[in-house]
């Protein structure tokens, strides 16, 4: 006999959790299958120990400022030990606000892994759960490639394991995730190397972000390579060493790190026993309203494949509780306009197109406001990290259909902004809101003459 419900969410981590908080909320019988520490990839391997790895960062890149401004203060080292004891103490007490919540909910939590053995039934073990509705949030992994010596390098989950600082530290791929540790890293004191296969960092984002990042990571003293193709990793008496596939040899890290993207987890969930075909990739395809092929079974999250973020996973999950349990048939999530934040050193952001997908979707229509300077924070002191931001506008009536942006504070400073683009602001909605001063976001609102504009590329 199995024992059923009217959901059953497998998955603990950020989407998994919004949904069967959402639905039990609703009154209804919610299972959570989960195989690890309840709070997913979020809590204990993502967002909120990379936060708190970057808030000690932030703070060690400030002592570097200090002697400018007067405050005599030395970076004296860092007790790498603390800071890991802090943020794991600090994720240890989320997983256990989870724990109790989840209990108060009245969700039944499951604990292992899950495998379905038909579209309604799914096996923990030797249990059986049925229910009518389930919802796939079992996430992603990170990915290793299948090359020589790849078992030399260490990916984001070993990261936030490390018991010692590296000092020489290879980290491979551009993306944020890489773009995130090599500022952690280089900021805390380590030497670091940034490899990529492309032609420029952060290659989603757009290429003003991609040009300035790269130069303040090199201000920082990140040592960058472009369009350098790792083939093997290999270990010598300096240490491991990256070789490319053009046979440059860069040596004597003690810590490569991993960072070339993650892999949906649907593999080893049983998908075809339910009916679910996967996609090459590992997506489980999904339409607009997160169903899969088979009627009653849905996915949210990294596993469906769009934009692998917990706001995402989270308001996928939220909205498809309303639309199930809520007499709401028509909610779901809009993907359109979503904003993210890259915590580098200086943090970048974006909301909507980049250039590129602009002209693509608004061929010459276009508007391009551009900035560039050095921020008032850096006048008296050593640094002198750039800021850049491109706002692009479509049209005669200049929609805003995008902002990009990098330097201190632009973290804080995208959410505002992300809900005017939300709403349709124009340029001149921009022009005729009052500017803060001193700060940098006035700059957003106070750009004047296109750099590009319509008609031009
Ligand atoms: C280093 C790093 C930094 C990040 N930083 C940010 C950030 O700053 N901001 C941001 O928005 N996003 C960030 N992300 C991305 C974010 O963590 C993910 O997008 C988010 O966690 C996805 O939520 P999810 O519910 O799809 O999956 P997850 O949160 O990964 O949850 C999936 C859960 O399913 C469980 N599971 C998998 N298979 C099974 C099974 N068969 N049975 C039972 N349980 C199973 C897993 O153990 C896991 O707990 C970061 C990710 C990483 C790796």
């Amino acid at each position: 006999m199995s024992q059923h419900f009217d959901l059953i969410a497998i998955g603990g981590g950020s989407g998994g959790l919004a949904i069967a908080e959402k639905a039990a909320q609703l009154g209804k019988r919610i299972a959570l299958i989960e195989r690890s520490k309840l709070g997913g990839t979020c809590v204990n391997a993502g967002c909120v120990p990379k936060k708190v790895m970057w808030y000690a960062a932030h703070l060690a890149s400030a002592v570097a400022e200090a002697p400018g401004y007067g405050i005599l203060a030395d970076l004296a080292g860092v007790d790498w030990s603390r800071l890991v004891e802090g943020r794991n103490r600090y994720v240890a007490a989320i997983n256990a606000y989870w724990e109790g919540y989840v209990e108060r909910l009245g969700i039944a939590h499951l604990k292992g892994t899950a495998r379905l053995v038909d579209a309604r039934t799914v096996a923990v073990g030797d249990e059986l759960y049925s229910a009518e509705h389930l919802v796939i949030a079992t996430g992603s992994r990170p990915i290793v490639p299948r090359l020589p010596g790849a078992e030399l390098g260490i990916t984001s989950d070993g990261f936030f394991a490390l018991a010692e600082q590296p000092k020489r530290v290879a980290i491979i791929g551009g993306g944020y995730i890489g773009v995130e540790l090599a500022g952690v890293l280089r900021a805390l004191g380590s030497e670091v190397t940034v490899v990529a296969l492309e032609d420029r960092l952060l290659w989603l984002f757009d290429p003003l972000v991609s040009q300035v990042l790269a130069e303040n990571m090199r201000t920082s003293g990140i040592e960058i390579h472009l369009e350098f193709e790792v083939a093997a990793l290999e270990r010598d008496e300096q240490g491991i060493a990256l070789i490319a596939r053009d046979g440059q040899r860069l040596g004597g890290f003690d810590q490569a790190i991993w960072a070339v993207g993650r892999a949906p987890n649907s593999r080893e969930l049983g998908l075809k026993a339910a009916g679910i075909e996967v996609a090459p990739n590992g997506v489980i395809p999904t339409d607009e309203y997160q169903n899969t092929q088979v009627p009653g079974i849905y996915a949210i999250g990294d596993v469906a494949g769009r934009e692998p973020l917990t706001p995402v996973a989270i308001a996928a999950g939220r909205r498809l509780a309303e639309r199930l349990f809520n007499n709401k048939p028509e909610v779901r999530l809009d993907y359109d306009n979503i904003p993210t934040v890259v915590f580098a050193h200086p943090p970048v952001g974006k909301v909507g197109l980049t250039e590129p997908q602009a002209h693509e979707r608004y061929g010459d229509t276009l508007s391009i406001y551009e900035t560039q300077f050095t921020p008032m924070r850096y006048a008296i002191s050593a640094h002198g990290y750039r800021t850049a931001m491109k706002l692009i506008c479509a049209g005669p009536e200049e929609r805003v259909v995008g902002i990009h942006l990098i330097g201190d504070g632009v973290d804080e400073m995208l959410q505002g902004f992300a809900v005017a683009v939300k709403m349709g602001a124009t340029k001149s909605d921009l022009d005729n809101t009052v500017a803060i001063h001193p700060c940098s976001a006035e700059e957003l609102v106070t750009l004047k003459e296109p750099v590009r504009r319509p008609g031009t590329r």
